[in-house]
């Protein structure tokens, strides 16, 4: 019998901090050439080798756990990292391999993808992720079948919810986890600068940032919903962002019954309520030619 959402008892609402180490990869997946710029790498770098053992002691001295979406070739790179991620009782899951573009793959790539990755985070580190995310949030309407055959039990790249649903495949009965996003929640559009490659220049205050962020939690909280910060070690993890991160997690701790979690456990309590499967509607190029018809003439 299906059930509506809800909390486990004694929560109201659920919060997850979620990193993405994506270091060179990102770069690379926008422009393979950008191996060639040493800075360009540095600063990716920095990810893995400054950010993440400092984000590591903010979480251990919230007495937190998180969720980091690591690309395979990130794990081969930084093996260390990733096995302190895993030794610090952390969630480890699937982000691509080389941070790839999904939207410009077949599916038979994007398989390749994702088995390449599952084998570097197994060779890493002795991991066999349940999650999923996609590089830039760039799902296919065929990602959900591919992740449902290999055993993945959530999703997280989706943006239309403000709590988890059971995403049904677009082409079988069978369905997984999906824990929506929000671009205002990822730390890209506040911090990223990178002459060349991205962002436009302005780099945003943390404490802005910070307000921003505090501001959705508060209100997925009153909302019963489930906040999902999305940040990147090389971005989130320079000092005065991260203390800033640091007072974000001790206010979103206080708010009474708020289930501070990984999306792993988020997943894992979504599929026992047997929720009914959502089926996303993916309109015909016949309808999307009608829909213009009456300009197209
Ligand atoms: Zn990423």
């Amino acid at each position: 019998m299906a059930r509506e959402f809800t909390w486990p008892a004694g929560t109201r609402a659920a919060a997850a901090f979620t990193f993405d180490l994506d270091a060179e990869s990102c770069a690379l997946a926008a422009d393979r050439s950008s191996h060639d710029r040493m800075s360009l790498m540095s600063h990716q770098a920095y990810g893995p080798q400054t950010a993440v053992p400092r984000l590591l002691a903010i979480l251990a001295r919230q007495e937190i756990t998180a969720t980091f979406f690591v690309p395979g070739l990130s794990a081969e790179m930084y093996p260390d990292t990733v096995r302190r991620i895993v030794d610090s009782g952390h969630e480890i899951a699937h982000h691509g391999y080389t941070h790839e573009p999904m939207g410009s793959l077949t599916r038979v790539q994007e398989a390749r993808v994702l088995d390449r990755g599952l084998d570097a985070l197994d060779a890493v580190a002795g991991v066999r992720p349940v999650g999923y995310r996609a590089p830039w949030w760039e799902l296919n309407w065929h990602t959900p079948e591919l992740l449902i055959e290999r055993g993945f039990r959530y999703e997280s790249s989706l943006l239309d919810g403000d709590r988890p649903y059971a995403l049904g495949s677009t082409e079988s009965d069978a369905s997984l986890v999906e824990i929506p996003v929000d671009w205002a929640l990822d730390d890209w559009e506040q911090y990223a600068f990178f002459p060349g490659w991205t962002g436009s220049g302005v780099i945003e205050s943390p404490a802005k940032a910070k307000e921003m962020w505090l501001l959705e939690a508060r209100a997925m909280h009153r909302e019963n919903g489930c906040f999902v910060l999305t940040n990147h070690p090389f971005l989130s993890g320079r000092p005065g962002r991260a203390h800033q991160l640091e007072e974000l997690i001790e206010q979103v701790k206080a708010l009474p019954g708020m289930w501070v979690t990984t999306l792993q456990q988020i997943a894992a309590h979504a599929a026992s309520l047997d929720l009914p499967p959502y089926r996303h509607r993916r309109m015909s190029a016949e309808q999307v030619r009608d829909a213009f018809a009456h300009i197209d003439e």
